[in-house]
């Protein structure tokens, strides 16, 4: 644990439907003297992202947990600061912010100083756009940008990331721009100046979807297992492609056959026969058959009057739909081709949204935020592509190296900026 001296400006915590996240700043000669180090670009313990910025001489440590496991962030903090942070105005966003209020009184004696979560989101991107150096950049990896639509994930056109990313220097005057934020779900904002913002579009598809529906399908226990999985994935055997319909392209009106035609559309077309041959195959048919008759026969008497009424009331129609459900097809795709497939849909909708406002709009710039982001070459070439594809090579996609944490900044910052 590190000693401190107790100071409530130096956190702020933003804790939305997926994740908190916490900023902890420090001056330059407190880190090294907190962390024993010589070199400050070591990272704090545990910390997902550190920074130096010699021009202020702070440093800045950023931290991210799942808001399911809250207490891990409160644990964290009394763990390295305890006492230290007797403070009784921490800085926070987000909805979490409230929700979880109490728990921070009760067991940090923290009072959580709520701000709006749009207002710290832009606040924070505005003071990166005009005061970071390479903040911005696109994402610029032509063989995976060529692949994005629904070529397998292949190692030979796996990028170098740090290679990838050209950054694009600060402008004068950043507004008007449109923010992109996929958090668990999407917000589109549109600013036009300091403190000036309307939120103008959003979806409810958004990185909340993709995680959901990832840890309902495969059985990853974790966000960065379902990327590492994506990364080995090959989404043409899942999606149903413009290919699988036409046995080509459809060139009169200029499709490819490599296009999605539609996300998971090759699950409509499997056949019903089991992929497994040989004895495990037949085995494997055999207990499916078994397990698949006998829910059949448990939901037909399931429908009759008294057996089935007895039947219901021992809470076998619940435990029936279940099984039933669960005998599909899921066995039959693989984890690594339904998380890409996954990864591109929710990635390819967002980038198409985020197009059509900017048209609706009429605002050039697009910066995409949230945690959704992060540093996943297959998000980061799925939202450029179908800006590029939509707006015809007109308009390039902007990412930013904090892109989960403009809402913490935004609220470390506070509203007397
Ligand atoms: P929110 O404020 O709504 O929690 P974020 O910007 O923090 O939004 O983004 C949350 C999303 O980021 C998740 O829904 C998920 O798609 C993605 N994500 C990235 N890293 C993780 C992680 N370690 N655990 C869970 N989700 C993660």
């Amino acid at each position: 644990a590190v000693n401190l001296r107790p100071e409530s400006r130096r956190f702020a915590i933003d804790i939305g439907g997926s994740l908190a996240k916490l900023l902890y700043v420090q001056r330059e000669d407190e880190a090294r003297q907190e962390l024993g180090i010589k070199k400050l670009d070591e990272t704090w313990p545990g910390a997902q992202l550190s920074v130096h910025i010699p021009e202020i001489g702070f440093i800045l440590n950023f931290f991210a947990f799942e808001t399911r496991n809250i207490n891990d962030l409160v644990k964290f903090l009394r763990e390295n600061w305890g006492s230290g942070i007797s403070s009784k105005d921490v800085r926070a966003t987000g909805g979490g912010a409230v929700k979880y209020a109490e728990n921070f009184r009760e067991e940090l004696a923290v009072v959580l100083n709520h701000l709006d979560e749009m207002d710290c989101l832009v606040r924070g991107l505005n003071f990166l756009l005009t005061k970071a150096q390479r903040e911005v950049y696109i994402f610029d990896h032509e063989p995976l940008l060529s692949a994005a639509m629904s070529e397998p994930a292949s190692p030979s056109v796996f990028p170098d990331l740090e290679n990838s990313r050209k950054f694009v220097d600060a402008s004068d005057d950043p507004f008007p721009y449109l923010l992109v934020n996929i958090g668990s779900g999407v917000s589109i904002i549109k600013v036009t100046g300091f403190g000036e913002y309307e939120r103008v579009s959003g979806s409810s598809l958004g990185g909340g979807t993709f995680w959901g529906l990832s840890r309902l399908l495969t059985n990853c226990k974790t966000f960065d297992e379902v990327i590492e999985l994506t990364k080995s994935g090959n989404n043409s055997k899942v999606d149903m492609l413009v290919g699988d319909i036409y046995g080509g392209e459809y060139g009169k009106i200029g499709l490819d056959a490599s296009v999605i035609a539609a996300s998971f559309g090759k699950v409509v077309m499997k056949k019903e026969a089991p992929d497994v041959y040989g004895w495990a195959g037949m085995w494997k048919q055999f207990v499916r058959a078994i397990k698949g008759s006998s829910y059949l026969w448990l939901n037909f008497l399931l429908s009759t009057p008294a057996l089935g009424r007895f039947l219901r009331w021992m809470g076998y129609d619940k435990k029936t739909q279940e099984k039933l459900a669960n005998l599909g097809l899921r066995s039959a795709f693989s984890a690594n081709d339904v998380a890409l497939s996954l990864l591109r849909m929710v990635a390819f909708n967002i980038g198409q949204i985020a197009y059509l406002n900017s048209k609706r709009y009429d605002v050039q710039r697009i910066y995409f935020g949230g945690n959704f982001i992060r540093d996943h070459p297959y998000t980061l070439a799925a939202i450029s592509f179908a800006v590029r594809f939509w707006s015809n090579g007109e308009t390039q996609a902007l990412f930013l190296q904090h892109d989960g944490f403009l809402g913490v900044i935004g609220a470390f910052l506070g509203n007397d900026d």
